[in-house]
């Protein structure tokens, strides 16, 4: 994978879930668990994903991992919330921090079905515990 395709990956991804692009897309070999900035800073209004051709686990699941992120980020009503209700908003923001809740991982499924076509294509098994333990529970109801 290239810059260029994964800077494709990502605007595909965003248009399938109709959320707008992340300010900022970092290819580096420095990305190996690869991540993503939240829309916190008033320079990145829409976020930043750092990936690279490193990943952890291949560097297009690196992306769909990361762009899940970034879509919970921006479907977020957080600005809306007060900080208690945000902390409680199932484990989404945590003043800015990134989790793996199960919002997270629904919209991780939902972007391997965009990708796929398939979510089980999607190496579940790679992801952190807690991501592939919910995505199991998601997919086999
Ligand atoms: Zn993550």
């Amino acid at each position: 994978m290239t810059k260029t395709d994964a800077l494709q990956l990502v605007r595909y991804l965003c248009w399938r879930s109709k959320v707008d692009e992340p300010s900022e897309v970092t290819w580096t070999t420095r990305a190996v668990r690869g991540c993503y900035t939240m829309p916190i800073h008033r320079k990145l209004p829409r976020g930043r994903i750092a990936c690279g051709p490193r990943a952890w686990i291949s560097p297009e699941a690196q992306i769909l991992h990361e762009v899940a992120h970034h879509i919970c980020a921006m479907r977020s009503p957080k600005r809306q919330l007060t900080r208690r209700e945000r902390r409680e908003s199932r484990g989404l923001h945590v003043y800015g921090k990134v989790v793996h809740g199960p919002w997270f991982t629904e919209t991780l499924i939902e972007l391997a079905e965009h990708w796929h076509g398939d979510v089980t294509a999607y190496p579940w098994k790679d992801e952190y515990a807690g991501v592939a333990k919910w995505a199991d529970r998601v997919l086999t109801q």
